[in-house]
């Protein structure tokens, strides 16, 4: 049993993979070709944005709004604690400090409360300016982006939607851009869309943020490539993962519906011996992960393995518990959601060519452990 089966989905799909790749391999244009500027044409379309912007991988996509926004030093970012490393990482690498924010305790996305609360205890401090908020689709759904885009108007705060495992979810029929300022996703072939490889992209409304990550992505570009006019990197997506990506996501609508039938049934059969997962009123996940909670996660993982169970626990150590992450500021002194979340949920196989059969299998296991 895979906790995520990829092999499922490149069964269907093989022979237009095949394909794509090979006319990949006729034109020879490996890095930005024509599959590229034609995949970010049908995402952007995908995610209901004006534009998109691919990369060379999901952590790239975060810090280049950041960096094409001026983000630096003396700047508080604010983002949730229990997600995954990256969401935090680039705040460092452009000078600026991260804040980290407690979470709701039943959907583990950001807290407004807690985010209103640490813009404030920022201000007061008066060592950093209140500069962006980074917002993760934890798991798949979306966070509470009404509430968390007025505090970000409020206080003059750029909001980025880190959608790494949510790209797709929406939130009363929106996608995240609608609130955010940018969405960020993930192409690595575990992510609900993912590619054979590393890959990631940006979506924003804004021409002149894309103008900039464009000349960002290829070493702060102007007229060409030999002109440069801003310190940038390499961050590029190749054609054939283009190309692989176009194929995916053809199917990929169909595939978030398999995700939440799976998901529905799930819910319907193992609750309420353990707790399922809650998602935002209003909202659909793309169930990148479908993670239960229980007091026992560490016997309950221990006793799924010997069924043959694959499991996974995300995150058991949130980031301000990382040697990395420890000095800098926790809103509030403490993140006591983080922290519990951290020490109980537990993540099941989940993709959406999970049988009804193997589901069961995964059921049985569950309820047996609950006695
Ligand atoms: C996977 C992930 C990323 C980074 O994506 P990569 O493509 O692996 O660099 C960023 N944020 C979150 C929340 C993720 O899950």
């Amino acid at each position: 049993m895979d906790f995520i089966d990829l092999k499922a989905q490149q069964r269907r799909i093989r022979p237009q993979l095949d394909a794509a790749i090979a006319r990949v391999l006729d034109h020879g244009a490996y890095v930005l070709g024509p599959e590229v500027r034609e995949f970010e044409a049908q995402l952007a379309a995908f995610g209901e944005a004006r534009l998109a912007l691919s990369c060379a991988n999901g952590t790239d996509a975060v810090v280049l709004p950041l960096m094409a926004w001026g983000v630096g030093p003396g700047d508080a970012v604010f983002c949730p604690s229990f997600t995954f490393a990256a969401t935090a990482e680039v705040v460092p690498w452009v000078q600026a400090t991260p804040v980290f924010v407690d979470i709701d305790p039943e959907t583990y996305n950001l807290s407004p409360t807690a985010l209103e609360a640490a813009v404030e205890e920022t201000l007061k401090a008066g060592q950093l300016t209140p500069k962006a908020v980074i917002a993760v689709d934890l798991f798949g759904q979306p966070a509470d982006y009404p509430a968390i885009s007025a505090i970000c108007r409020k206080h003059g705060m750029k909001l980025l939607s880190d959608s790494a495992q949510g790209f797709g979810c929406t939130l009363n029929g929106h996608h995240p851009l609608h609130w955010a300022d940018a969405t960020a996703t993930s192409f690595f072939p575990a992510k609900p869309l993912g590619c054979y490889g590393d890959g990631g992209a940006v979506l924003t409304n804004d021409q002149g943020l894309w103008d900039v990550m464009d000349s960002l992505r290829v070493h702060g570009k102007g007229e060409d490539k030999y002109d440069n006019v801003r310190i940038g990197m390499n961050s590029r997506l190749d054609s054939l993962q283009a190309a692989i990506l176009l194929e995916k996501l053809k199917i990929f609508p169909e595939e978030i519906q398999m995700r939440d039938r799976v998901a529905a049934r799930y819910n319907r059969l193992l609750a309420p011996s353990v707790q399922v997962p809650a998602v935002i009123a209003g909202g659909t996940s793309v169930w990148a992960q479908y993670t239960i909670e229980t007091d026992d996660r560490d016997g309950l993982a221990t006793h799924l393995k010997t069924q043959g169970v694959p499991t996974a626990a995300y995150y058991p150590k949130p980031l301000h518990r990382q040697t990395a992450y420890r000095a800098f500021p926790v809103a509030g002194g403490a993140l006591p959601a983080s922290d519990a979340a951290g020490g109980r949920v537990l993540s099941l196989p989940m993709h959406p060519y999970l049988d009804e059969a193997t589901q069961d299998r995964i059921v049985e296991a569950v309820r047996g452990f609950n006695g």
